[in-house]
């Protein structure tokens, strides 16, 4: 263990004093993290849901120095750039129809926080300045800066340490029906009973469409959220998607709305959209919601300094080439299908309370919570990358993963849970 990183470096959501080890990586490749010591471990996680293509990918490399001899970075107010057009112009092509306007920003929380804003400037376009509230459902996650924790779960987020200064939002029951099922009777009836009371002072309903992820990594049924695009057109309340974990094809259709047929008003992507190779994020609107923002003289107020930045919105662009040109679908579906077959198994297994798969994630929620820097060390000793969290150890690896190395991070799955206590 690197002795400065320990007692210099924060990591994610750890402590100065007492941190989780963590591993020093050389180099990656293909879907292989190589250790400093030498060990290679197969990677489970895409570095949390963003390198669908794999690591070290030639062709990606190669757009970041393409664009490198041209400019680094510009600034993005007043001047603009071909990779920005480029890109802009594939997302606005591959999301659903009416989504026709595009503001780059450089992580998805902040564009959570630029959502959020163009919901509010829409509603005080309009004269209906009450309208500032969001709803939202229990189990969500939508990032770390304090606009967007505000909309986490109120629970496993992070609303009692910072009681008093986030604004205080709605939220609804969990929906109860799993992914594929007809909608169980009763269970929009939280959340409709929510909106209806208080339409008045709702700016937007914000949720992660079919996958809360770093929430509880739940699948739900494509009825209910059809449901709830329903309510938000009847009771005049936008709807932001936050496609940030799922979008680019991660759930087995390229945005998750697609399995509802829904189309949002304002749509959140980040994460996988450069492939995992620089911090990028976009939030996309309808016209109606621009152009209400722009009424009278109205701008949107954001302006991060690397918005749009030239190297990381060209290997954006390489990578949906890249994603496009693939057999994503059939990939998707056989990683599917191996992780239903092989993690299925354990749904039987004491620790276990649940299995479920959808698309390139396989969960595997236990009674207890997991001790994770024990089962942590016990994965690296089997080759495998792989990072639980609370009760749920989950796989979502790149796309481009094989059988053998699929089957070589199920089975350090069922080592974990062999040694779990039960
Ligand atoms: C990761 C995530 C975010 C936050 O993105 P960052 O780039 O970490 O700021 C927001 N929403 C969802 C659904 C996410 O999975």
């Amino acid at each position: 263990m690197n002795t400065f990183d320990r007692d210099h470096l924060w990591h994610p959501y750890t402590s100065m004093t007492d941190p989780l080890p963590a591993y020093e990586v050389a180099s990656a490749s293909g879907v292989r993290i190589r250790l400093k010591d030498g060990r290679e471990l197969v990677d489970g996680m895409a570095s949390w849901w963003c390198v669908i293509h794999g690591y070290n990918d030639p062709r990606l490399n190669q757009a970041i120095k393409d664009q490198l001899r041209r400019v680094a970075h510009v600034m993005f107010g007043g001047l603009t750039h071909e990779p920005a057009i480029a890109l802009g112009r594939q997302l606005v092509d591959l999301t659903p129809g009416p989504l026709q306007h595009v503001f780059f920003s450089d992580s998805g929380s902040v564009a959570v926080e630029v959502a959020i804003k163009m919901a509010l400037q829409f509603w005080q376009a309009r004269d209906k300045p009450g309208k500032r509230r969001l709803l939202t459902l229990r189990g969500g996650y939508h990032g770390d800066t304090f606009g967007a924790m505000a909309a986490c779960d109120p629970v496993n987020g992070m609303h009692q340490l910072f009681r008093g200064v986030l604004p205080e939002h709605l939220f609804a029951p969990r929906p109860a029906t799993r992914f594929g099922a007809p909608l169980q009777p009763g269970d929009l009836e939280g959340f409709e009973r929510l909106i209806g009371t208080h339409r008045d002072e709702l700016a937007a309903v914000i949720l992660e469409p079919i996958v809360q992820g770093a929430g509880g990594m739940w699948f739900y049924s494509a009825d209910y959220l059809r449901g709830v695009a329903e309510l938000c057109r009847q009771h005049g309340v936008l709807l932001i998607a936050d496609e940030i974990a799922t979008g680019f094809g991660r759930t087995g259709r390229l945005f998750a709305c697609e399995h509802a047929g829904i189309s949002p008003d304002i749509l959140c992507l980040g994460k996988a959209l450069t492939g995992g190779y620089l911090g990028l994020a976009a939030t996309l609107a309808t016209s109606e919601v621009a152009v209400g923002i722009s009424g009278r003289g109205g701008v949107l107020m954001h302006g991060p300094t690397f918005m749009a930045n030239p190297l990381a919105t060209a290997v954006a662009g390489r990578s949906i080439e890249l994603l496009l040109a693939s057999p994503w679908e059939r990939r998707i579906a056989a990683i599917e299908d191996q992780l239903r077959r092989e993690l299925g198994v354990y749904a039987a297994h004491p620790a276990v309370a649940d299995v479920r798969v959808l698309g390139g994630i396989g969960v595997v929620e236990t009674r207890e919570p997991v001790d994770v820097a024990a089962l942590q060390k016990l994965f690296v000793e089997q080759g495998a990358w792989i990072r639980p969290f609370g009760r749920l150890i989950y796989l979502m690896p790149p796309y481009v993963i094989e059988p053998a190395d699929l089957t070589l991070l199920t089975r350090a799955v069922g080592a974990a849970l062999a040694a779990t206590p039960h």
